[in-house]
């Protein structure tokens, strides 16, 4: 696959389609993170798995950091608490 030329337009667009599901596992994973995955859609953005903002819980939706298509992830347990270890 080639890397697709993403305008403005494009972008807008694809903000406004229906998110494609994909399981999480099945990505090719972006340098040694463990999270961050490459675009299968463009093949340039990165999916980063988001955190929610107040409570750090796995979210099943993403988005694409540069085509902004959305992504849900079939096999992420969601809502997984940010958890301590003792130490
Ligand atoms: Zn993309």
């Amino acid at each position: 696959m080639t890397t697709k030329e993403y305008k403005l337009d494009n972008v807008i667009a694809s903000t406004k389609l229906p998110p494609i599901e994909v399981r999480h596992r099945d990505l090719k994973r972006y340098g040694d993170s463990a999270f961050k995955s490459e675009c299968p859609e463009c093949n340039t953005g990165l999916l980063l798995v988001g955190r929610d903002a107040t409570t750090f819980k796995l979210q099943k939706e993403d988005t694409c950091t540069y085509c902004s298509r959305k992504f849900i992830y079939t096999d992420i347990k969601e809502e997984v608490a940010l958890e301590y270890i003792s130490v």
